[in-house]
C-alpha cells in the first residue's frame, strides 16, 4: 500500500519522460520500478529538479508554522554537517554537547526549577509529534506504576485534552493504547474550557494536555487556570493529576511576547513541555524538544543505555540514526538571536499579523477568529457563505501562487469554516499588502460569478425531478432530504453519508450540504453537468 496521495499524476503513464537530459538518456525510466541501469548524474538531477519546479513555493507556503528560511551561514553549518549521525555521540561529542546546551537554554527559558550548575532533562527529537510520544510515555509509566504500588488496575490510562488537539495527540492514544478524552469545542470558545477538562479527569488519567497556540486558530490555552482548577480537584481527591503543554507554536512566543504570562514550570503542575525548534524556533524541518520538570518526571526504565558506538549513552527517543544538522542550527538560532533577537523577530511576526487582521476586517465580509495574544496568525471565516465559501477563496488564491489553507473547526464547532494565514520571520509586511490586494481581486472574481452556486443546484435538480422543488424551502421534511441524498449519491457514492438521517435532521439542506465540503463539491459538479457549467 502506498501510503501517500500525490495530486496532479492520476492520469499519467508509468514511466517518466525528461527534457533536458534526453541529451543524455534516450529511454524513459520507469515511475514505480527500479531503473534496469545507471543514468548520469547530470539526467538525474535534471528529472529531478524539472519535476520539482511543480510544487509549491514553500515562502508563499501560509499554511505551515514551519521555517522556511534561515541565514545563509546557518545554511552553510547544515550543509557541512549533512553527513553527520546525531545518534554517533561517542563520534560526535561536539554535536551531542550542543544539543545539551540546546536542551538547557530551552529548559531555562521556560523556567524550569534547575539550578545554576544543573543540568535540565530533555531531549532533541524529529519534532513536536515525537516530543509528544515521548512525554505521553513518561506520563503513562508513571501513573501505572503508581497505581501498581498502590495494588490498584493499570490498564485503562486516559488522557484528557480539548477537541482542537493537534493530531499528533490522537496518534499517541492509538498508538500507546491510552483513551483520548477531548473537551468539546463550543460555537465562539474554540480552545479546552480548563473548567471542563478538570471536571473530565477521573483516577485513571495520565495527564490533561493544554495547547499554547491552538492549531486552529494560535489561541492560547489558560494554562494557570488549569493548574489551579486541577490543583484544588488533586487535593479533595488525593491524585496528583499532572499536566502537559503542548507548545510546539506557542514555546518561542510567549517567552519574549508575553514574558508574564505563567503558562510553564512556574506552575506546579506542569511536568512536560514540548516545542517544535523547526516552528518559531526559527530552524528548517526536523527538530523538536521535550524538557520535563525534573529527573523524577522521566521514569528511568524509559531511558536506553547503549554502547555499541562508543561509551555508554543514554538515550531516550523513538528512533535511532537521524541527521545533525538540525541541532547544529538550533544552537546556531539560540547564540545568534539570543533574548533580543528572538524577541524582535516575534515582534514583527506579531506587528503584520496584526495589519493583516486589521486590512482583513477592513474588507468586511469576514470574521476574525484568531486573538491578539496567541501566534501570531491570522484565522478569518466568510460572514456569509451562501454565495462562495472558503475553500473556493483558498483554490483562488492558488492561482496568485498563495498556499492558504480552508479547514473547518474540531467538534463540536465544525460547522465554523476557515482560512488560516500563518505569519513566519519571513513573510514581510510587502507580501501581506499583496495577498491583501489579491485576496480582494479573488472575491471580486467570485462575486463576477452566476449569484448563487445552491441556487443554480437546485434550479438544475428540479429540472431532474419535479418533485424536489420543495428544496428551495428552508426547512425540509426528512423524506425530501432522502430524496435529494439519492440523487447526490447516484451521482457521487462516496457521499452516501448525506443519508444518515441524524446527520440532516431538523437543518436546512442548504446549510448541510455547504457544510459537507463534498457534498457541496459533488452538487457543484452535478449542476455543472445539468446547466452548462454556468456555476
Ligand atoms: C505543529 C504542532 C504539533 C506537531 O508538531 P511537529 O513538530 O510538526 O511534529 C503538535 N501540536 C501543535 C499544537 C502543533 O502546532
Amino acid at each position: 500500500m502506498v501510503l501517500t496521495i500525490t495530486t496532479g499524476s492520476g492520469d499519467c503513464e508509468n514511466v517518466l519522460h525528461s527534457t533536458f537530459s534526453s541529451r543524455y538518456v534516450q529511454t524513459s525510466i520507469p515511475r514505480f520500478r527500479l531503473p534496469e541501469h545507471e543514468i548520469p548524474k547530470e539526467a538525474a538531477y535534471q528529472i529531478i529538479s524539472d519535476e520539482l519546479m511543480l510544487d509549491g513555493n514553500p515562502r508563499l507556503n501560509l499554511a505551515s508554522f514551519v521555517t522556511t528560511w534561515m541565514e545563509p551561514e546557518c545554511d552553510k553549518l547544515m550543509m557541512q554537517a549533512l553527513n553527520k549521525n546525531y545518534i554517533d555521540m561517542d563520534e560526535y561529542p561536539v554535536t551531542t554537547e550542543l544539543q545539551d546546551r540546546c536542551v538547557n537554554i530551552i529548559a531555562r527559558l521556560f523556567n524550569a526549577p534547575v539550578g545554576e550548575k544543573d543540568q535540565a532533562i530533555g531531549a532533541g527529537t524529529v519534532g513536536s509529534s515525537e516530543a509528544i510520544m515521548l512525554a505521553g510515555l513518561a506520563f503513562k509509566r508513571k501513573w501505572q506504576n503508581k497505581r501498581k504500588a498502590e495494588g490498584k488496575p493499570y490498564d485503562k490510562p486516559n488522557i484528557v485534552t480539548g477537541a482542537n488537539v493537534q493530531v499528533c495527540w490522537e496518534k499517541f492514544a492509538r498508538y500507546f493504547e491510552v483513551e483520548l478524552k477531548d473537551v468539546k469545542l463550543k460555537k465562539n470558545y474554540y480552545v479546552m474550557d480548563p473548567q471542563e477538562a478538570v471536571e473530565m479527569v477521573d483516577e485513571n488519567t495520565i495527564c490533561v494536555c493544554a495547547i499554547l497556540g491552538s492549531t486552529y486558530n494560535g489561541e492560547f490555552e489558560d494554562v494557570k487556570l488549569l493548574n489551579d482548577l486541577l490543583l484544588k480537584k488533586n487535593k479533595k481527591t488525593g491524585w496528583d493529576t499532572p499536566i502537559h503543554v503542548d507548545a510546539a507554536s506557542g514555546g518561542f512566543i510567549a517567552p519574549f511576547l508575553y514574558p508574564h504570562l505563567e503558562w510553564d514550570f512556574r506552575l506546579p503542575l506542569v511536568k512536560s513541555i514540548n516545542v517544535s525548534g523547526h516552528k518559531y524556533g526559527l530552524v528548517y524541518a526536523g527538530i523538536g524538544w521535550v524538557i520535563w520538570r525534573g529527573k523524577q518526571d522521566l521514569p528511568e526504565e524509559l531511558v536506553f543505555h547503549v554502547n555499541y558506538l562508543g561509551a555508554d549513552q543514554p538515550t531516550f527517543t523513538l528512533n535511532f540514526s537521524k541527521g545533525a544538522s538540525q541541532i547544529i542550527a538550533q544552537y546556531y538560532q539560540l547564540i545568534r538571536l539570543g533574548f533580543e533577537g528572538y524577541k524582535s523577530v516575534m515582534e514583527n511576526c506579531q506587528a503584520n499579523a496584526k495589519f493583516l487582521a486589521e486590512e482583513i476586517d477592513k474588507i468586511g465580509r469576514f470574521d476574525i477568529l484568531s486573538k491578539d495574544i496567541g501566534v501570531p496568525l491570522v484565522a478569518f471565516s466568510l460572514k456569509n457563505r451562501r454565495q462562495h465559501d472558503e475553500y473556493e477563496i483558498a483554490d483562488n488564491l492558488r492561482r496568485f501562487g498563495w498556499i492558504v489553507p480552508a479547514y473547518t473547526m474540531a467538534p463540536n464547532a465544525q460547522d465554523v469554516s476557515l482560512l488560516r494565514v500563518v505569519i513566519r520571520e519571513d513573510f514581510s509586511r510587502t507580501l501581506a499588502e499583496r495577498l491583501i490586494g489579491d485576496l480582494i481581486k479573488v472575491l471580486q472574481y467570485l462575486d463576477s460569478r452566476p449569484p448563487n452556486v445552491v441556487e443554480a443546484v437546485t434550479q438544475a435538480l428540479v429540472e431532474k425531478d419535479p418533485a424536489l422543488k420543495s428544496v428551495q424551502e428552508p426547512h425540509l421534511k426528512l423524506e425530501d432530504i432522502e430524496a435529494v441524498a439519492e440523487v447526490i449519491c447516484q451521482e457521487d457514492p462516496t457521499s452516501q453519508h448525506l443519508r444518515a438521517p441524524e446527520d440532516i435532521k431538523s437543518a436546512s439542506v442548504f446549510d448541510q450540504v455547504l457544510n459537507s465540503r463534498k457534498a457541496f463539491k459533488t452538487w457543484k459538479r452535478f449542476a455543472l453537468s445539468k446547466t452548462n457549467a454556468i456555476c
